[in-house]
Order: structure tokens, then sequence, then C-alpha cells
């Protein structure tokens, strides 16, 4: 096998370093945990997406979750560029808010109220403060390796890049603000039980079923304990679906695992491929909010017409048969590469169409475990999957994502893909 042409992504990586720091807006993009550089992307096209160099691959990263039909699908396309000629932003409500809020509502469970921001970010910070708010208490509970976004609370044990680059905190966060964030183990109930003992818990946030770590499945008995032991302390339930939600059922881990949660955050899928998020929950929490109530929120884009316009577009796309499709996929990949990732030493998860292969023999059940994978194997099976036009995140704690509309052929790409380049690494 040869490895690909990169030449023009390697000299944008060069003058980009001069004028952003690493080269890169975001961290994991600068694959610094696989081995080779990062690949300048030109265009993508349903499953496909293409660099710079003219290499093409089937893309299992999908903007990191958001882009569930692949890229530049007509209808969304087609709704964002109807509704940024109407304007790009008014700073004043619109009726596609409207319409937009009681389509959410409709679709997850837990939704009774729902506030619009702009990135996965925002709605847990913000569902930090109101629950804080709306509690009087000041502790959050987090589990390790669940990521919650770059805020301050957040940054602690978290998974996704900053176990990436195998600094789960960060300089800049003040001791006493990390102090408040109390952190237990993924599948781990006594760990929360000890730290509700006290009762100042204002509430506990996790990944239903955490992608940041990859992916890894809860243990039964699990989310129920938790959804007891908090409401029996008064600590409210913040699941964040910003990964799950749209993408593991309509109504994301909260329906699939029937969790009756106090406040959901959602993004990625929700906006389309556009920056756009949410959190939402029962009336009674969501009444704290300003101005209906004393919590304070705001932002200038937020509710964005043209997101709003792809994320409606988005959701009406979202039928039962797409969910069917997705865990069909799902079947046939994990099917047909099941022997491949044995053989290799590995272990694999997956829930619905989201997976992971783990370099190791015993599938991991929290963040501790994945962290003793074979990273540098890790690295050189990615890089030879790129090389087979596979392209998986770069990244052992990060779980990879199957889009709908995917056709047979472009599955047996992908299951030969990976098959090969496991032997490879
Ligand atoms: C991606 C992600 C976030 C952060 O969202 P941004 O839009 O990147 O700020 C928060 N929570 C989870 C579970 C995520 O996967």
């Amino acid at each position: 096998m040869t490895e690909i042409d990169t030449s023009r992504s390697t000299a944008l990586l060069h003058q980009a370093s001069q004028r952003i720091p690493g080269g890169v807006n975001s961290p994991v993009r600068a694959f610094l945990a696989v081995d080779g550089d990062p690949l300048f992307i030109s265009s993508g096209e349903g499953c496909w997406m293409t660099d710079e160099d003219g290499n093409r691959f089937l893309d299992l990263v999908g903007s990191w979750g958001p882009l569930i039909f692949g890229h530049a699908h007509p209808l969304v396309v087609a709704a964002a560029v109807a509704a940024v000629q109407r304007g790009s932003s008014f700073g004043a409500p619109t009726e596609a808010e409207v319409r937009f809020a009681e389509e959410l509502c409709e679709a997850h469970p837990v939704l009774d109220q729902v506030r619009l921001c702009s990135s996965g970010t925002e709605a847990t910070m913000h569902a930090i403060r109101l629950a804080r708010g709306a509690t009087g208490r000041d502790v959050i509970i987090k589990v390790d390796g669940c990521y919650h976004g770059a805020h301050d609370a957040m940054l602690v044990k978290a998974g996704s890049g900053v176990a990436t680059f195998a600094q789960p905190g960060s300089p800049g966060i003040p001791a006493a603000v990390a102090a408040l964030t109390k952190t237990a183990p993924y599948n781990d109930l006594d760990a929360v039980r000890v730290h509700l003992e006290k009762g100042d818990v204002a509430a506990l946030i996790l990944e239903a079923v955490p992608g940041n770590m990859g992916c890894i499945p809860p243990q039964d008995g699990y989310l129920e304990g938790l959804r007891a032991l908090t409401r029996e302390a008064g600590t409210l339930l913040i699941v964040d679906e910003v990964m799950t939600g749209f993408r593991l059922a309509l109504g994301g881990a909260c329906e699939r695992f029937s969790i009756d949660a106090d406040l959901v955050c959602l993004g990625k899928i929700v906006g389309g491929g556009f920056p756009l998020a949410a959190f939402g929950g029962t009336a009674e929490v969501m009444g704290r909010l300003s101005p209906a109530g004393p919590v304070y929120q705001a932002g200038t884009l937020s509710g964005n017409p043209v997101a709003v316009a792809a994320g409606r577009a988005t959701l009406s796309l979202l039928t039962p048969s797409v969910y069917a499709e997705l865990e069909r996929t799902g079947e046939i990949v994990e099917e047909g590469i099941k022997k491949a990732v044995s053989e290799r030493g590995c272990s694999m998860t997956r829930v619905g169409s989201m997976f992971t292969i783990f370099f190791r023999e015993e599938v991991p059940t929290n963040f501790t475990q994945v962290s003793q994978c074979d990273m540098a194997a890790f690295g050189r099976f990615h890089r030879a999957a790129l090389n087979e036009g596979v392209y998986l995140p770069p990244s052992q704690y990060e779980a990879a994502f199957l889009p709908a509309g995917i056709q047979e052929s472009e599955v047996e790409h992908l299951v030969s893909g990976i098959t090969k380049a496991l032997a490879k690494a």
C-alpha cells in the first residue's frame, strides 16, 4: 500500500502555524495523538470528504457528530440558502424559532421548554448556572472522561481533546473554581453516593453514553441508579446530549435509555452543521431563566435564522426509518470488522451509529481503562486507515459516527479499509 500525497496540506499547516496557534482553531484537529499531520479539507459530499491534495475519504467524523446525513445534504443547503437570503441575523425573535422550539419539545422526552444558543460549550455552561441558580447550591458532579465543552467548571478530568493531550484539566482555571467540581468514574454509583452525602450538590452532569472517551455503553442499572440517587438528594440530573441527541434516537439517549432527566443539552446535529445548540428541561426549572426568572443567560447570535433553518431541515429528515437504517448499518459494520478487531487484540463498542475500536483486549468500562489502550498502535492504525481512504477521529478518546444514506458499496469500502488498517497497525 502506498502513502497518500499530503504535500499541500503540509504546506498549509506550515502557513497556518504562523498565524493560528498550533495551526488549528480547535486542538483535536491537529492530529497530535496520531501519526502524520492534519489534512486540510476542501469539500465534502454525502459520506465523502476531499482534501487539498485531492485525496478522498469516507468520513466517519462528520464534523465531530453534526453531519448525520453527511456533507451538503441538498435539503439542508437549500434551507440555509433561503434563510440567509432573507437576512442573516436580526437580534429579534422570529417565527422559525417558535416552530423549532415546538419541534424540539415534541422530539425530546425531557423538554418542556428550550433555550437556543450557539455551541455545546454554551449549552452546558448555562445549564450548570441554571442548576446552581435553581437549587441555591454550588457543587457540581462530573463524570471522568465525559466532555462538556471548554469552560472552567467542566475542564476537570475531561475527555476528548483534553484527554488526548494527557492534561484532563487546564492552566488558567482557578483552583477555587475547580474545587466546586467533584468527579466520579463512569459506571460507578458508589462514588456518586459519597459526593451526594453532604447535600450541597446542585447537579450531576454526564454523557449518558459517553463518546468523548471513545464510545462507552452504560452498565445495567447505572443510569437508573444515578436518577434515583440524585432525586433523593435534591440534585438535578443534567444529561449532556450534545453528541447523543438525535444520534441515538430522535429523543437521544434519554429516549433510548428511558432517562427522566431534569435538564438536557443539545448541540451538533441540532444545528444541521451550523453553530447552534440548546438546553432545556422541565418548565419548572426553565422558568428560572431570564427574562422569565432571575438566572441570567444571553447570546447575540442565539437562535440565528440560518442555523435554525438548517436545524429544522435536518430534524424534518430524521424519520424512524433513518434510525432503523443507522442501526442496521452499525450491525453490518460491526459484523464486518469483528474478526479483524479481535485478531489484532483490540475490542470494540457500538451503540447505534456510534462506535470505537479500542487498542485493548477487553472492552473498557471507564476512563481509566480507556487510558490503558496502546495509543501508539492507535496512531499507526489511524494513518493506515487514511491511506485506505477512511477518515476516522484522530484520537483513541473519540467515537466514530456512521452517516445515514451510506450505500452498500461505501460500507464495503469502510469495512475493507478498517480491516486492512488493523492488520497494518
Ligand atoms: C462536542 C461536545 C460538547 C461541546 O460542544 P461545542 O459545540 O464544541 O462547544 C459538549 N458536550 C458534548 C457531549 C460534546 O460531545
